[in-house]
């Protein structure tokens, strides 16, 4: 739902998201409980209120002020498409009711298989990662012919062990990169330790902090302060940046981050990312 129904900034991207080609699952399909992120409580496969008939959301320009700031950060990574276009192809669960149950348990599963794909192409793209490219591929085409099964044998996968595998080349990956970029030392002792995987860093002040060849997977940014900060060579998946201040920060040569990982955080003109990232509207100017 990174601009549900509306937006479409990278149409030949097949991990990013393509709302005029998905039937708004992540809008139907998706449990939502309220918070500042989501104004109401929304059960697991109940249309959210806002979803047009036409799979659009009715209040898309104004998320952010509705109290649906999540909806602009959600990512499927292109598994709405696919679910909508390849897996039930063309049918909408409005017009076969039968499916929609069935397509709402798919497309979570999809999303996670797109997710995978995502990291799997980027971890291929890096150039220190050569000698375990021939594991990469074939770990990303087996990902691929999962997307591809009927529904049923979707349902039927076993994700975590298949997330198991693309996981660990995923850390060789990163070992690699972040090889080239020993940790570097900050004054903070204290805070340097917990400069590591899956970190509680919420609201840590790591302005201008030298995070290079850091392992940050899974770390709580959030409300950090980050300004100005070199994240360049730092492993980031699933990092949670929301409403970190990025402002100023390096981010060229980070690996896996994501679009909507920036989305939810704060920065400004001179936040540097990687090419293949964008700034977002909301950032300051
Ligand atoms: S508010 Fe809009 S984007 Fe968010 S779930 Fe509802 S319809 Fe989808």
């Amino acid at each position: 739902m990174s601009n549900p129904g509306i937006n479409n900034d990278n149409r030949i991207n097949p991990f990013s998201a393509d709302c005029e080609q998905c039937f708004g699952l992540c809008c139907a399909a998706l449990p939502y409980a309220k918070s500042a992120d989501f104004a109401m409580d929304k059960a697991g496969g109940t249309p959210c209120p806002n979803l047009q008939s036409d799979f659009r959301c009715g209040i898309h320009k104004d998320l952010r002020t509705k109290g649906f700031r999540g909806c602009t950060v959600y990512e499927c990574f292109g598994a709405g498409q696919k679910v909508s276009q390849i897996t039930y192809p063309g049918n909408d669960w409005r017009d076969h009711p039968a499916l929609a149950q069935e397509m709402f348990e798919v497309f979570p599963i999809m999303q996670q298989l797109h997710e995978m794909q995502y990291y799997l192409n980027e971890a291929l793209s890096l150039e220190e990662t050569r000698p375990i490219h021939t594991d990469l591929r074939n770990v990303l085409e087996k990902t691929e012919e999962l997307t591809r099964l009927n529904p049923r044998s979707v349902l039927e996968l076993n994700v975590p062990a298949h997330r198991a595998t693309v996981n660990d080349l995923l850390l060789q990956a990163s070992e690699r990169v972040r090889a080239k970029a020993a940790p570097k030392h900050n004054n903070n002792q204290k805070l340097q330790n917990k400069i590591r995987r899956g970190s509680d860093l919420i609201g840590a002040n790591l302005r201008g902090a030298d995070l290079r060849g850091a392992n940050l997977r899974g770390a709580l940014l959030i409300a950090s302060d980050l300004r100005d900060s070199d994240m360049r060579v730092t492993d980031l998946i699933g990092a949670d940046f929301r409403d970190a201040d990025l402002s100023g920060a390096d981010l060229r040569g980070s690996i896996f981050l994501t679009q909507a990982q920036v989305n939810s955080a704060k920065g400004d003109r001179n936040t540097k990312l990687p090419p293949s990232l964008r700034k977002p509207d909301h950032w300051s100017k």
